[in-house]
């Protein structure tokens, strides 16, 4: 049994949406800004190892390995990557900074130890979750999931690279208070004051969050495309991230549409 949108809404608002980026918006100062942007790959040595393996397999598809260069050769964005024993199942993106042109110029993805491990929710993660039949069948290694979870973060840095500095902060800013009312209000989206809050924010805080997880699967899908293409169960696989994205993320549904558009062997299957 699948628990209630409402619940998933309480659940997002208290957990995932006030801790994670209250904790950006301390590292997100205006610093100096970079000559040129480049990739620092910041590996304890313990995970150099595996790290390596998960790299080597995002390097495999082509969409991968043309948004690596991308971020090797950006003109200023420096984009560290990390891993840490924390979330070790998840991955996260912070520490953004902006130069005075508004421009992004610095980025952290920090990698669990364990990313070729755990499928989150389909609810929110419908293609990451799709992945789970495919690996306890051995028709994919974990390193593939590694690899789609660092395609996911990848989407995360390139979403937040079109976003205006000035509205990621007043949506940092205003999160917060908008939680404390409609914890407070009796959970009342009506509430004049978060009608208002969530104007001026572009939308309520699980609306933010649930957009950017869905921009990250739509990296995510955008790299499976390329890596499964030519596995017998491409259709398969790309068949249950519709039926989840039709079930739980029917407002989104266009940009997975759009990925599944670009190329003939996903359209060719039931994306229509
Ligand atoms: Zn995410």
């Amino acid at each position: 049994m699948r628990p209630s949108p409402s619940f998933y809404f309480l659940f997002m608002l208290v957990t995932l949406f006030a801790v994670p980026l209250g904790i950006a918006a301390k590292s997100s100062e205006k610093s100096v800004p970079s000559a040129t942007g480049s990739i620092r790959e910041e590996i304890p040595d313990a995970y150099k190892e595996r790290y390596q393996r998960w790299k080597a397999e995002f390097l495999t598809a082509e969409i991968g390995q043309a948004q690596w260069e991308l971020y090797a050769r950006h003109p200023q964005l420096v984009l560290t990557i990390t891993v840490s024993r924390e979330n070790e199942f998840g991955a996260g993106s912070g520490k953004y900074k902006w130069n005075a042109a508004g421009e992004l110029i610095a980025a952290t993805v920090t990698l669990g130890a364990k990313i070729n491990e755990g499928f989150p929710s389909s609810v929110y993660y419908p293609v990451m979750n799709a992945l789970e039949p495919y690996e306890k069948q051995k028709l994919i290694s974990g390193n593939v999931l590694a690899a789609t979870k660092i395609a996911h973060e990848f989407g995360h840095v390139m979403k937040i690279g079109t976003i205006a500095e000035p509205l990621y902060h007043l949506q940092l800013r205003l999160a917060p208070i908008y939680n404390t009312i409609f914890l407070s209000n009796g959970h009342n989206v009506d509430d004049p004051r978060l009608v208002e809050l969530a104007r001026q924010m572009g939308g309520n805080p699980v609306q933010i969050w649930e957009d950017r997880e869905y921009w990250g699967e739509a990296n995510a899908m955008l790299y499976l495309r390329d890596r499964v293409a030519k596995e017998r169960f491409h259709c398969r696989l790309f068949n249950q991230i519709k039926r989840s994205v039709e079930e739980y993320a029917k407002p989104y549904e266009e940009r997975f549409t759009a990925i599944a558009k670009s190329q003939g062997v996903i359209y060719s299957c039931s994306w229509r």
